[in-house]
């Protein structure tokens, strides 16, 4: 229910979007939760969102056809199906975010690691200790 709201799943807090309301936050700024759970978490939202969209294109042709009769014309349909189209992932985002969130709460439920600051990742600290081994290198080199 919560997810519907645009409010944290985990403790129902709220502000995880950035003002346009397009961002999500990396954390809930109440309880920490990190929302990308995993790599590739936020592709279960864009599926809820693919879905959510083209129920909402196939809602407006059948009320279109019910406005202006089955025999309406393509242009028509085309008329109300396409600003339907463009617009309903764009307005639908935020709520397939938290949605998203909840229902892979149900799935997977929370541990106490999914509210800890991740580990910085092995590679990154490995590059930058080269980077710094060669600059100290090339230092050397010099007269
Ligand atoms: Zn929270």
């Amino acid at each position: 229910m919560r997810g519907l709201t645009l409010a944290c799943p985990a403790c129902g807090g709220r502000g995880l979007f950035t003002s346009p309301m397009l961002r999500i936050r990396e954390r809930c700024p109440t309880c920490g939760l990190r929302f990308e759970r995993i790599e590739g978490h936020w592709l279960g939202a864009v599926a809820l969102n693919t879905v959510a969209s083209a129920a909402a294109v196939l809602l407006s042709v059948v009320i279109a056809m019910l406005v202006f009769g089955t025999d309406t014309g393509l242009r028509t349909l085309l008329a109300v199906a396409l600003p339907v189209g463009v617009v309903s992932p764009v307005l639908f985002d935020p709520f397939s975010r938290t949605l998203w969130t909840a229902t892979d709460m149900l799935l997977r439920p929370l541990t106490s690691s999914d509210f800890e600051e991740r580990p910085p990742s092995d590679s990154s600290v490995g590059s930058r200790a080269h980077r710094s081994r060669d600059a100290g290198a090339h230092n050397r080199r010099g007269p």
